[in-house]
């Protein structure tokens, strides 16, 4: 086997040396589309940048069959297909899609005079799957539901293994995605670095994904069962008829890239917000290409946080019930509440059965420079404990924590266990007034009874929303 290694070896030394050419620019990429090659220009017009394959608009028109205006003196290339406009100027990674602005991973670029846009970016914007195989620099498009046995077709959602969508990086410095979460119409990814997602909108059903290029996920978001064997998880959204679900997965290794996809009811606009501080928003509240970030234009922000969750049961009842599905439930009514609130907005720390660490939760809010900071959770101790108590840690919360336990008293109808201070984690370091309510004792036959109760949680969730509106000033 050896001497067979050799001698490949020095033919392709040979053939190398024979063909002096060959190594440079990006001639010998193929693209496919639905398995049938392209007829792509001989003259190395194709370029391989920084991983990126860039073909000439001339291509886009004559072998992909797309639309292309090409505007000379504002130097933008308009494609049009299945409905989606792109517009891209030469030297800008600003984008728009149907109005939406999208940052690219690469400018297109001008040579000689011949444009070139990457292949991959267009390809995904109108609903084609992109895989490349590195080994015959091959790109292979995939037509939705086009039958394609090789592409992943309409599953192009899932993490499919080796083919992988984007040339191979230096897996070096990856971001760790740490949490993601969805509340208030608007998709919240938390990072430990900056990460440039890229955006696109698929059609057949009508989804949103969103791709994080060098990213993986977090040691605790591993752990925290949000992932099965296969990397991949899902949180259930109820209350927002646009959208049904929200999917996450390592889609592919190599650059390792994170794939969350929304899934939608109907194709929307969206608006995504990635300012580098860890935290990106992909916004579906508005058809605005005006970013609206969550605080923004004068609003209160208020961050929720549902404690425990995923891996973290939280105290177990009397009756085996878990504290983390108490704590949701109460968090998921005073989302709903809040969503009738136009002067405050918040931000949910985790809103399935998740779980985002400590750090998690307090970067969240502490990132976002939230006004306050309210945990939801259930207590335990000897069986004859009960009723309810409030917890803050610095003295900034204690104003904070007597109006939110007045409201947490009258509601939940319990026994007032006072207001106390401890140094717990969420309520310690974060920067703004911050409480946990204990809400009642699942240790107590009593206090559980009532705690998984509809109009005990609707209760609770009207008193923290009372709270919070008197703590804020907002009538
Ligand atoms: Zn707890």
């Amino acid at each position: 086997m050896k001497k067979i290694g050799l001698v490949l070896v020095m033919f392709l030394c040979s053939f190398v040396f024979i063909f002096p050419g060959m190594g440079h620019a990006a001639s010998n990429t193929s693209i496919y589309l639905d398995g049938k090659a392209l007829n792509l220009p001989k003259n190395g017009e194709v370029q391989n940048v920084n991983g990126n394959v860039m073909i000439p608009i001339r291509v886009v028109v004559e072998e992909l069959g797309f639309n292309v205006n090409w505007d000379k003196v504002t130097r933008t290339v308009t494609i049009q297909q299945s409905g989606t406009t792109m517009k891209l100027v030469v030297d800008n990674k600003m984008a728009t899609v149907n109005d939406n602005q999208v940052k690219l991973l690469v400018a297109p670029i001008l040579k000689g005079d011949t444009t070139l846009v990457p292949l991959r970016f267009i390809s995904e914007q109108v609903g084609l799957t992109v895989q490349w195989n590195n080994e015959t620099k091959s790109a292979y498009l995939i037509t939705p539901n086009s039958g394609n046995e090789n592409g992943s077709g309409g599953n192009d959602d899932s993490n499919n293994g080796s083919t992988n969508p984007t040339p191979p990086d230096v897996n070096v410095n990856l971001a760790s995605i740490g949490g993601i979460s969805f509340s208030d119409n608007k998709l919240m990814i938390a990072t430990d670095k900056n990460v440039t997602p890229n955006i696109f909108k698929l059609t057949g059903p009508d989804r949103l994904v969103v791709d994080l290029p060098n990213a993986k996920f977090s040691d605790t978001f591993s752990n925290g069962q949000m992932l099965d064997s296969n990397m991949n998880g899902y949180i259930d959204v109820e209350g927002y008829p646009d959208v049904s679900k929200i999917r996450y997965s390592l889609f592919s290794d190599s650059p390792s890239t994170i794939r969350v996809v929304i899934d939608l009811t109907k194709s929307i606009n969206y608006t995504l917000t990635n300012d580098n501080d860890g935290l990106i928003f992909v916004d579906l509240n508005s058809d605005s290409s005006t970013p609206s970030v969550p605080g923004g234009s004068g609003k209160k922000l208020v961050v929720i946080d549902a404690g425990h969750g995923g891996t973290d049961p939280g105290a177990i009842s009397v009756t085996k019930k878990k504290e983390k599905d108490f704590n949701l439930a109460v968090v998921l009514k005073v989302e709903q509440l809040l969503k009738n609130e136009p002067e405050i907005d918040y931000v949910l720390t985790r809103s399935g059965d998740t779980y985002p660490t400590l750090q998690d939760r307090v970067k969240i809010a502490n990132d976002l420079n939230a006004d306050i900071f309210i945990s939801i959770h259930a207590n335990s101790g000897s069986a004859t404990a009960s009723g309810v108590e409030t917890y803050y840690t610095r003295k900034e919360s204690i104003e904070l924590a007597n109006v939110m336990h007045k409201y947490l008293v009258s509601s939940s109808g319990l026994t007032d266990r006072k207001v106390r201070s401890k140094s717990l984690h969420v309520t310690r370091e974060t920067k703004m007034p911050a409480v946990l309510l204990e809400c009642g004792y699942l240790s107590n036959p009593k206090d559980d009874a009532v705690l998984y109760t509809e109009s005990f949680q609707n209760s609770v969730a009207a008193g923290v929303v009372k709270g919070i509106k008197e703590y804020l000033g907002v009538n």
